[in-house]
Order: structure tokens, then sequence, then C-alpha cells
């Protein structure tokens, strides 16, 4: 039957030396401290204000900025990488994308910078969900196997910054 495991690279566990590396590039899309507040994303239009985007709409003098999901989009550099494999998928594959989707719709209306950013096919059959968020990538991973079960795994790669979520039926 279904079970759901969990390989735990947590942050705590990691050797020290890697945390300059991540402490970095999370600087890179997190940019706190250095956002202007209020701010306004140009390209999406969500609004930065006391430590929070949301959609409200920002004053007119807002400082203009790219938030840090946009910035991502236009990068290529997703914060989570979802992996679909197996002939379950093959043969529900627009259900299951329609299911991402959905979920990516609800999570996004609340946090703005919780974002599909891609949904590909690659060539061995298998299909790859780029998100801008890490959470929204395991949030996936536990509706895929809420909804259909499977075997859901939850990584975290150190040097590429990505939170990585395997799921297989
Ligand atoms: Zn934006």
């Amino acid at each position: 039957m279904a079970h759901e495991r969990s390989k735990t690279h947590s942050a705590a566990s990691q050797p020290r030396q890697d945390r300059h590396l991540r402490d970095h590039t999370h600087d890179t899309y997190g940019l706190r401290g250095k956002l202007s507040d209020p701010s306004a994303c140009r390209t999406c239009g969500a609004s930065y204000h006391e430590g929070r985007w949301t959609w409200r709409p920002a004053p007119v003098d807002a400082f203009q900025t790219t938030c840090p999901a946009c910035r991502r989009a236009e990068d290529g550099q997703p914060a989570g990488l979802v992996t679909l494999e197996g002939p379950f998928l093959k043969e529900h594959r627009a259900e299951i994308e329609g299911l991402i989707r959905n979920l990516e719709e609800r999570e996004k209306a609340e946090h703005p910078l919780k974002r599909v950013l891609s949904i590909e096919p690659r060539d061995d059959g298998a299909v790859e969900v780029a998100t801008s968020d890490v959470h929204l990538a395991r949030g996936i991973g536990r509706a895929l196997h809420d909804a259909y079960q499977g075997e859901v795994d939850y990584g975290f790669t150190e040097i590429e910054n990505l939170c990585r979520v395997h799921w297989r039926r």
C-alpha cells in the first residue's frame, strides 16, 4: 500500500562550511533588509509591506522592484523541483497537472511568491514541475500523495539550494 518516506537533509545536519553558500544564495532571492517599504513588483504587481508580499495594491509612490518569484522566473532558478514519474502518471497526466495548477492558484492567491514556474515533460516520460517556493514544492508532493497515493520523497540539495520532491506512481 502507499507509503510516505522522508529523506531528511535538514539545514541543521549540514556541514557548517556549506552554510555561507546557502545564506548567500538565499540573499539573492530573499532581499531581506534591502527592500524599500513599500515596494511593488513591476512584473506581476505584487506589493511588499511590513515584511510580507501580498496582492494588495501598492501606494503610487511605492519603490519599483522585481519580486523574488518573478526574479526566479526570469533567471530560470527554481526554489523547488518536483519530479513526477510512473505508469499512472502517463495515463492521468492532464488530471495530475490540473491538480497542481489548482493548488498553485489557491496558494498564490494568499502568497504571491508561491508559483509554479513551469511544468515540462522529460524525454523519458517523467514530468518536472519547477516552483518559486520550497513550501509549494512540498505541498505538491503532499497533495499528489493525498489524492493518488504512490511514493513521495523529499530532499534538499545544498549546492543547488534546491528542494527536490520526487513522486512516483
Ligand atoms: Zn513579481
